[in-house]
């Protein structure tokens, strides 16, 4: 899916006509660019958590066993870091389908205000109770889309209020009809973003605090897949946040996505 543009062109040699081909190589580069980048950053990523396995495993198959305490910790931290390795290849693998567009995605009619109950008791036992939870529904409309990568698109909106949240904290999830457009939008009291950053949350692997986004499970990915899973239904990621007080990801759906029941 490589765009080159060749261009012939006649340029004046001596008193006859030379043709000059030329090709635009600057898209391909940026794609290898991209691609190099990518791989460097999949395997920092996976470097890391392999490095601390495989250092436990040594301590652990040492001839003197170290005591069951020691032995038990190594395990819980070697399960930590197998956990992360397993999050970064199904948050890939999500990424790839989602970029794969020979994938036909199957579109249906999405009950909204029912995905987003159960996602809403999903979020609470998240949260381990920590935050105050809220739900706020317009309960008339259903979405046409595709359920299962509407609902992880929200998901990581979810969960990523909740960790970059501390606990005391109010989340909101609300689905709202505002001019006509159909908006999922999850509000936070949380740490917030410096302005600098937004526009870079949803490139892959960018992340405004690296520490904290590992330490609560992150695989800086999640922003990247609700960019994909919005645009293949034609919706926008808006970002509004304030350093200290909180932010607001607002998903927002064309209308004619919308199909409003009457008399419900
Ligand atoms: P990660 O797995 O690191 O959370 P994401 O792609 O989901 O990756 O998000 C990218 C970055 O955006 C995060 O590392 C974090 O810095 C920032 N971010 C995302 N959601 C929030 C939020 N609700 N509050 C503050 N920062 C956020």
């Amino acid at each position: 899916q490589h765009e080159l543009t060749l261009s012939l062109q006649f340029v004046p040699y001596g008193d006859k006509q030379k043709l000059l081909l030329s090709r635009d190589i600057t898209k391909l580069e940026r794609i290898q660019t991209m691609r190099r980048d990518f791989v460097a950053n999949v395997s920092h990523e996976l470097r890391t958590p392999l490095t601390v396995i495989g250092g436990f495993l040594e301590t652990l198959s040492d001839d003197n066993q170290p005591d069951p305490d020691t032995r038990k910790w190594a395990l819980e931290l070697m399960s930590e870091q197998t956990r992360r390795m397993q999050s970064l290849v199904e948050d890939l693998l999500t990424l790839s389908r989602l970029e794969n567009t020979e994938n036909q995605v199957r579109e249906e009619h999405v009950n909204i205000p029912e995905m987003l109950r159960t996602l809403y008791e999903e979020a609470k036992s998240l949260s381990g109770g920590h935050h105050r939870i809220t739900l706020e529904l317009d309960t008339t409309t259903k979405l046409l889309g595709n359920l299962f990568d509407l609902r992880s698109a929200f998901i990581n909106l979810i969960s990523n209020a909740i960790r970059y949240t501390p606990d005391g904290g109010n989340i909101t999830l609300r689905w709202a009809i505002q001019d006509g457009k159909g908006v999922f939008s999850v509000q936070d009291t949380g740490i917030g973003i410096e302005p600098e950053h937004i526009s870079r949350l949803t490139e892959r692997f960018y992340r405004v605090d690296r520490g904290r986004s590992r330490e609560t499970g992150g695989t800086g990915l999640g922003l990247a897949i609700v960019k994909h899973v919005l645009s293949g239904h034609q919706a926008k990621l808006e970002i509004t946040s304030e350093p200290g007080k909180g932010s607001r990801f607002s998903a927002v759906f064309p209308a004619t996505r919308l199909l409003i029941q009457q008399g419900e």
